[in-house]
């Protein structure tokens, strides 16, 4: 039986590869940080800069989180072997959840594998098929999945367009024969993370307001650096109460292991205790995950040193890249995309990079819009100032050695 399905794959995935868009992974054998080790298809393993990863504050080789988590491996073993709601519950697990609480002033928070999970998990419970579910075009792979679980009425606006998006909002009146949608939320992520961009969150929560919808933000690329205290783009915007349900990952800036969370209003949290598959039928977070993500937390909250150097970091970067003539998206976050255009010559450019010992990914259509190929830097507490400087001399390098 087999020997069909292995023509047709063989024959699939060697057209992946005709088309330049087959994903080859780079091995590395260090810890992840600023500074890698890393073996590219071709060559052996080399010392790299790293400018790709969602490395933002550092932590992921922090020394205080390695330490939480061997701790919490000899206080509470390895596994949990149970779901959360059998008998896969630790203090740990309670604590963690009320610390992201705290951090983002939220009421409750529910702990997930992953994030993907938790936007897997947030939609079905809590909306029928006399709601809607109002998304921008930009989002996260894992909300178009979570809301696609939902039978609730789908709506798409352009991205960040607010216009549309009310546009989309005077729709849902329409539902149920015109007496309108029962609930209505509009989904964002607080960064796309493409661009950089940050989500018009002002302008969601009015236009909320106004047609009486509920805001999700996914701030998977913001929490832990963006807003004052590193609570997110509803801080870095004020409207951190007019948001009603938060969801993130931990496997980002926060220690960038794995897990997520929803954070929202205690009834919504509690539905999703009893409703949300993800979390009824996937095991619980491993002990030691959730203390170093505490420990992340802690480090988090207690000072502003990491966040401050991150955007110093993006900042120089930003500058300096100017200087030399790149074309940049504008912005303040720590992603920066350098725009080519061209895919096939954003590729070659990646490529000199790692021949000058700094590790960027070229992205282009379908990734990005046809014509706008570009290189996405991405920027961490962990670069040095003179390892900002390499990255710029290297685009320098880079792009006179392509263009010649
Ligand atoms: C990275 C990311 C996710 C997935 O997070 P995981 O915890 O790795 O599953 C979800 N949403 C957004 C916006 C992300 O950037």
């Amino acid at each position: 039986m087999y020997t069909d399905l292995k023509d047709q794959l063989t024959a699939e995935l060697a057209e992946i590869e005709q088309a330049g868009t087959f994903k080859h992974e780079r091995i590395i054998s260090t810890p992840q940080s600023g500074r890698i080790t890393a073996a590219a298809m071709g060559r052996g393993g080399a010392e790299v800069l790293n400018f790709c990863a969602n490395n933002y504050l550092g932590l992921a080789d922090h020394p205080d989180l390695v330490n939480a988590a061997k701790q919490a491996l000899d206080e509470r073993g390895f596994g949990m072997a149970s779901v959360r709601f059998i008998c896969g519950t630790q203090d740990l697990h309670l604590q963690l959840e009320r610390e992201v609480s705290a951090f983002l002033g939220t009421e409750e928070t529910i702990l997930f594998s992953s994030c993907f999970d938790a936007n897997g998990a947030v939609f079905e419970p809590l909306f029928g098929k006399d709601d809607a579910i109002i998304s921008d075009e930009l989002n996260h792979a894992s909300l178009i999945d979570g809301i696609r679980l939902s039978k609730a009425a789908r709506y798409r606006y352009r991205n960040a367009d607010l216009e549309d998006l009310r546009a989309q909002l005077e729709a849902t009146r329409t539902q149920n024969g015109g007496a309108g949608a029962r609930r209505t939320i509009i989904v964002t992520d607080g960064v796309f993370s493409m661009d950089g961009f940050l989500a018009p969150l002002p302008g969601i929560c009015d236009l909320a307001d106004e047609y009486g919808a509920l805001v999700m933000v996914d701030d998977s690329h913001a929490v832990g650096f963006m807003g004052a205290t590193g609570a997110g783009t509803p801080e870095h915007f004020g409207v951190s109460d007019r948001v009603d349900i938060y969801t993130g990952t931990f496997g980002k800036a926060l220690g960038g292991a794995s897990g997520g969370y929803v954070s929202a209003r205690a009834e919504i949290v509690a539905m999703l205790r009893q409703k949300g598959r993800p979390y009824l039928f996937s095991n619980s977070l491993a002990p030691a995950i959730v203390a170093a993500t505490l420990t992340a937390l802690e480090l988090v909250a207690g000072s502003a040193e990491l966040r401050t150097k991150l955007f110093d970091n993006a900042e120089l970067f930003r500058r300096r890249m100017s200087e030399e003539g790149f074309e940049l998206l504008p912005g303040e976050h720590a992603i920066v995309p350098v725009m080519f255009g061209d895919a096939a010559l954003a590729g070659k450019v990646a490529d000199a990079m790692l021949a000058h010992g700094v590790f960027v990914t070229a992205f282009s259509y379908p990734v990005v819009p046809q014509g706008k190929a570009r290189i996405r830097v991405q920027l961490s507490a962990s670069h040095t100032e003179s390892d900002v400087e390499a990255a710029v001399q290297a685009f320098v390098a880079s792009r006179a050695a392509v263009q010649s």
